[in-house]
């Protein structure tokens, strides 16, 4: 192509100005707003400039203004979408954990939409504090004698930490200096908190006389971390809390438990290993016990503390509690949540905990509905898990339906690619959709999907 035709074909594209004078422009202006669509109509045409330069047609005003419509949807869909989980994965790290109760959802929007009572107290007309909406509740649910509730469980142990331990030292079995998830560590945690770490034991065996041993004049706390996500089997050891916590009573130490989980109800009772309890951790004698609000609780993101009242008023009051301080969102519903730990209707109410119990049988029913609507599939036995950092290694018994296609990864790909999209997992060559972690209300979406994109896998495109 010479340099006249070229010009001649970059300048037959049209102007900016032009573009905006048509009646999709305008569509796409009430839609997106002025500035953005601007913005991706230059885009596009800069899109085909390059195009022209290497050898491609002119394009028309209708495709311009179709790829800055494309540009602008894009760009407007926001990346935190809602998903259909369909990976057995209860407490899903990659898909936010715990999904709320309808309870904690209607108190999240109670307070979200207006004015709320969140440092007010309304009998004396004045200040009030946004630490007594949860604190009785979770006192009550874990027996504990006062509580804390921050932004999450990270934030609790740094916190703990920093008020007890800085400047001092803290002791922690070498069995216990572990990471859980993307860059939580608990020897980077400790040394961010200003403590000295003192390295009790050995990897798998730490005894209490190790414990003994190690304490010295400078020591302040003993953190005891739960070993949440992964299992030590063989010639292994670590003390009883209830020791740990004399010992440290005795020589005048705090023993700071990090739970993790923070299981209210007995997991065993579901055919799972049993998930140490708040309760059993306060039981044992800990001073304070830090675990998350969003695992096996069931409820918001957040971080509770529970313990020694003369301790959690010292946290409250710490200057960088307000950094980690807890929003309305969160406390509406985690109370909601908590209550129906209360009424003793968790188990119904709460969606982590309607998972876990849900009989496979059940779920095959469920999976036996979602073959005959859908027309395709084996149903077949598999294993769903907990996650999210708690009872590593442990299942449940499910059952899933499996779809057998040429390309799995790229039915598993189209799957994302949907409104909704559906997350499932590939398992020996088939795409497993495990009911037990899609949401009641899902099904209709879910079969919708499946049918649509089998019909065209099948067809072979
Ligand atoms: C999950 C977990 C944490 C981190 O809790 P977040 O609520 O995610 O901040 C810390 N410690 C242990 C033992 C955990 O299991």
């Amino acid at each position: 192509m010479t340099t006249d035709t070229l010009n001649r074909r970059l300048r037959a594209l049209p102007a900016v100005d032009a573009l905006l004078n048509t009646a999709a422009a305008a569509a796409l202006e009430k839609r997106y707003g002025r500035e953005p669509l601007v913005r991706a109509l230059r885009e596009a045409l800069n899109l085909a400039r390059q195009a022209i330069r290497a050898g491609g047609d002119v394009p028309d005003a209708a495709s311009l203004l179709n790829s800055a419509a494309n540009l602008l949807s894009r760009q407007a869909a926001p990346t935190l979408r809602p998903v259909i989980n369909a990976t057995g994965v209860i407490l899903h790290t990659n898909l936010g954990r715990a999904p709320l109760s309808a309870a904690a959802l209607a108190a999240i929007q109670d307070v979200a939409v207006g004015y709320a009572t969140l440092e007010y107290d309304l009998e004396a007309g004045q200040r009030g504090h946004r630490d007594r909406h949860a604190e009785r509740i979770v006192c009550e649910v874990t027996g504990a004698e006062a509580a804390l509730v921050v932004n999450n469980n990270a934030a609790g142990v740094l916190l703990a930490l920093l008020a007890f331990a800085r400047g001092r030292g803290a002791l922690i079995s070498r069995g216990q200096l572990v990471q859980i998830g993307g860059g939580f560590r608990v020897p980077e945690v400790m040394a961010q908190s200003g403590a000295t770490l003192v390295e009790v034991g050995t990897t798998n065996r730490t005894t209490l006389a190790d414990y003994e041993a190690a304490i010295d004049a400078d020591s302040a706390v003993i953190l005891a971390v739960h070993a949440s996500n992964f299992k030590q089997i063989g010639f292994t050891e670590q003390p009883p809390l209830a020791d740990l916590a004399a010992l440290a009573h005795r020589h005048g130490l705090l023993l700071v438990n990090d739970l993790g989980s923070g299981a209210l109800l007995d997991t065993a009772a579901f055919g799972l290993a049993h998930e140490p309890t708040v309760q059993e951790a306060l039981a044992a004698g800990c001073d304070l016990v830090c675990f998350s609000g969003d695992k096996l609780l069931g409820g918001p993101q957040a971080g509770i503390i529970v313990g020694r009242a003369d301790l959690v008023a010292a946290l409250k009051k710490h200057p960088l509690a307000r950094a980690v301080r807890m929003d309305k969102l969160g406390l509406a519903g985690l109370v909601a949540t908590l209550e129906s730990y209360r009424r003793g209707t968790a188990l119904a109410d709460i969606p982590v905990w309607r998972m876990i119990s849900t009989p496979a049988a059940v779920i095959r029913r469920r999976a036996m509905r979602w073959r005959r609507r859908i027309g395709a599939g084996r149903v077949i036995a598999a294993e769903s898990a907990v996650g999210g950092g708690s009872l590593p290694g442990e299942t449940l018994p499910t059952f899933a339906l499996a779809l057998d296609v040429a390309r799995p990864d790229a039915l598993a790909a189209a799957l994302r690619a949907e409104p909704l999209p559906i997350i499932a997992r590939i398992q020996d060559d088939s795409v497993l959709l495990d009911p037990r972690t899609v949401l009641p209300g899902q099904d209709n979406a879910l079969i919708g999907s499946v049918r649509r994109l089998l019909a065209a896998f099948q067809s072979g495109s």
